[in-house]
């Protein structure tokens, strides 16, 4: 493992972008049949990039890569789990203001209610 260490020397490594790219070519590689053959030649190019990445030697310009990666990442994981506590509240309703598109939760079970928007005031009605 000597000359593997001696290779990777001043190489920029596996990071979490390049582990996600490894695993989407790999599910396009593995689950791309018949005329979806496009998205294996995706897969493929992927591979290859992550390789690419892996292997660089401009380090800074692949940490600034993974470092937008992972702020995107945040942000998709952060929107899916609010969207999964809203689908499963059930003591709650959640509307947006039609002002200012603030989001609102609003209790369950009164019927029809006016609501009045914190943020600017504006006032509309709802059922609940
Ligand atoms: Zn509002």
């Amino acid at each position: 493992m000597n000359w593997f260490r001696r290779f990777m020397m001043g190489r920029y490594g596996v990071d979490q972008l390049s582990f996600a790219m490894l695993l989407l070519s790999m599910a396009l590689m593995m689950f791309t049949r018949g005329r979806l053959w496009p998205l294996a030649i995706l897969g493929a190019a992927l591979l290859g990039l992550a390789y690419f990445r892996m292997l660089s030697r401009n380090i800074s310009a692949r940490a600034q890569e993974n470092g937008r990666f992972l702020r995107g990442w945040y942000r998709v994981k952060t929107a899916w789990n609010g969207f999964v506590d809203r689908a499963t509240d059930k003591n709650h309703r959640y509307y947006r203001c039609p002002g200012c598109r603030q989001r609102l939760r609003v209790p369950r079970g009164r019927g029809r209610i006016v609501i009045t928007c914190p943020k600017c005031r504006r006032e509309f009605e709802k059922k609940t």
